[in-house]
């Protein structure tokens, strides 16, 4: 992933450095400590929302040909946006979130337990049946069966789970008020707190990801175009 050395771009206005992007390891916790190229200590906290970070490693691992990879993440990505989404259901129905972390150990383990609870607080909430999710039986063919994905097989299910998130966003942006989605990305920013220390300072960044617009103006480009401008911008 490519992170923003904030002092490198005001050097770089000055024209003494051309370069202003660091690769850098994916990290959990969204924190990132380094020294870049030009000797500047770079701290920044990312703010992008797990599922947005997920959905990118499984295109760019599609793009490098680890498609095993790619659907693994994809799989994760839609499973912790599923989750996200029941928050900003629960967030809407009750107004808190107080037991929402504790109640969640119970269903952590369980991708299926997690989808029904998904299933029944979006029938709540949206008023609607939950669109019904196909290519199960394929993610458990590649993620527990250790079966090897062709390219046309994994890039059919990256856009099929895009287009679902696609459309649940929708649902979400058109029937739930903008202040829940508001506060709950606030609980995720204060979530990310916890693993900073006393005395430590963070700039705050939000990368541009594949999912970044989808509970902002929701995409009105089509999959291809997306992935076209995504791969555009790998190449810069
Ligand atoms: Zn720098």
């Amino acid at each position: 992933m490519l992170l923003l050395c904030s002092k490198c771009v005001s050097e770089y206005k000055n024209k003494k450095s051309g370069k202003v992007f660091y690769k850098v390891q994916v990290k959990d916790d969204g924190l990132y400590d380094f020294i870049c190229d030009n000797g500047h200590n770079v701290k920044v906290m990312l703010h992008n929302k797990k599922y947005e970070i997920l959905f990118d490693s499984g295109i760019l691992a599609y793009f490098d040909g680890y498609y095993r990879e790619a659907i693994s993440s994809i799989a994760t990505s839609f499973e912790r946006f599923l989750e996200y989404c029941i928050l900003i259901f629960i967030i809407n129905l009750n107004n808190n979130y107080k037991y929402f972390y504790e109640t969640w150990k119970y269903v952590s383990n369980s991708s299926e337990r997690q989808l029904g609870a998904f299933y029944f607080l979006y029938l709540s909430c949206i008023k609607k049946s939950p669109p019904k999710f196909e290519k199960i039986e394929f993610r458990n063919k590649v993620i527990h069966k250790g079966y090897i994905p062709t390219k046309i097989e994994t890039y059919d299910y990256i856009k099929y789970i895009y287009e679902v998130i696609n459309k649940i966003s929708k649902e979400i942006l058109t029937n739930i008020d903008n202040q829940v989605i508001d506060k709950v990305i606030m609980i995720s920013v204060a979530k990310q707190f916890i693993g900073v220390k006393k005395n430590e300072y963070y700039d705050g960044l939000l990368n541009n990801c594949f999912l970044s617009d989808i509970f902002v103006e929701n995409p009105n480009e089509s999959f291809e175009e997306k992935l076209k401008i995504f791969e555009g911008t790998l190449n810069k």
